[in-house]
């Protein structure tokens, strides 16, 4: 295992489709900077076509880098070649070869190394049994399910006992069950093998139940790289914070106002008044108009007796554990979620709190986090 910097990283693609309005030079990977610790579990997290892919196949080797530097341990590996960089990869598209046994897939790269027979039959024995394929190595993979191909695809990743290991989307085939099973059974390999792993997901939950560290990337960018709960409880711009959390992140704009000497929020065309923490109140002024950011679980509906503001429910959804609960405002919805087995409907009248304190806010044109001084 060793430790993975990411100095300064660009691809250009010199014929990569471009997206409406996207620039004629635009970068898939635009100054890129990451560092992992040895044994540290990274997640990349973004958009599809974000640049995770072209990241991890940069770090692999199997694509060119227009400009920075890939170092693992203490090597600058920008001109090793793949096979010597010591990494395992586990790519969605990385086939398997269908004449050969599992055992055979899995041997595959040893083999191309000359390594001795005992050793890689020793090898297969001790990581076989770690992903559960022990029972399937004389078959050939066209008899396997999904989920054996995807656990096949990364016991022949770590065979080779990488210094790294890169997982590009590994259960995107598998249906939501065996994705939890494999999932549970990654982290616990993890555990096992301690070795430096990068995981490429767009799954959030995914990603946040089994790293040590999210990366958050959007066009190209890094946006954020942190701990999951950093991530999630401070994130650094409204992409981040609409990304991060399951419903998203109730984003809407808000107009600041002066009440003689406090300040409030003021929903658009809604009567939802809150009132603007203290810690906010050196960067706000009457009359601007900021993004407010707050979760679906910090929105309660309150007693009648309690402070709050009355508003009509627009949409009322049961979702089994918890009951998820929108208001109109505006162009869009503020959207609450509760435990609470209170069967409203649409058009009841109820009382809303926000908690104050557990707002974010961001700045209406560059959507960076407004930091209070
Ligand atoms: P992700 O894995 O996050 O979905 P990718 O890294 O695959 O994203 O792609 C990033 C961007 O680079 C996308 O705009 C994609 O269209 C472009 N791209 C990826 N591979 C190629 C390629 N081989 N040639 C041209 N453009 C590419
Ligand atoms: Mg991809």
């Amino acid at each position: 295992m060793a430790k993975l910097l990411l100095k300064n990283l660009y691809k250009r693609y010199e014929n990569k489709k471009r997206k409406k309005g996207e620039a004629l030079n635009a970068f898939a990977v635009n100054n890129f900077s990451l560092e992992c610790e040895d044994g540290e579990f990274i997640g990349i997290l973004g958009p599809s076509g974000c640049g995770k892919t072209t990241t991890l196949r940069m770090i692999a080797g199997l694509e060119d880098i227009t400009d920075g530097e890939i170092i693992i341990g203490d090597t600058v590996v920008n001109n090793v070649a793949p096979h010597n960089r010591g990494i395992g990869l586990a790519f969605e598209d990385y086939a398997l070869y269908p004449p050969l046994t599992v055992y055979e897939n899995i041997a595959f790269n040893l083999r191309a190394k000359h390594v001795k027979n005992e050793i890689i039959k020793a090898e297969i024995n001790r990581i076989a049994p770690l992903l559960k394929v022990d029972d399937l190595l004389h078959m050939k993979p066209g008899k396997l399910s999904g989920g054996q191909k995807q656990r096949v695809n990364i016991a022949r990743a770590i065979v080779r006992k990488p210094q790294l290991l890169l997982l590009d989307e590994p259960m995107s085939h598998l249906d939501g069950k065996m994705r939890q099973v494999l999932r549970t059974e990654i982290k616990r390999l993890h555990n096992e093998i301690m070795c430096t792993t990068i995981i490429v997901t767009h799954d959030q939950l995914e990603a946040m139940s089994l790293v040590d560290k999210l990366a958050i990337m959007k066009d190209g960018e890094l946006q954020q790289y942190g701990t999951p709960f950093e991530v999630y409880d401070n994130p650094v711009n409204e992409f981040v914070a609409g990304f991060i959390g399951e419903p998203p992140m109730n984003i809407l704009t808000v107009e600041v106002q002066k009440k003689e000497s406090s300040f409030f929020f003021k929903f658009q065309d809604a009567n939802i008044l809150i009132p603007v923490p203290q810690r906010f109140y050196s960067v706000v002024q009457d009359g601007m108009l900021v993004r407010l950011g707050v979760r679906p679980t910090d929105v309660l509906i309150v007693g009648e007796d309690s402070k709050g503001s009355d508003v009509s429910i627009s949409v009322f959804e049961n979702l089994g554990e918890e009951r998820k609960i929108s208001f109109r405002v505006g162009e869009g919805f503020l959207t609450l979620i509760t435990s609470d087995d209170k069967r409203y409907k649409q058009g009841d009248i109820v009382k809303l709190e926000v908690k104050s304190e557990k707002t974010h806010l961001f700045d209406v044109k560059t959507g960076e986090k407004i930091i209070a001084q």
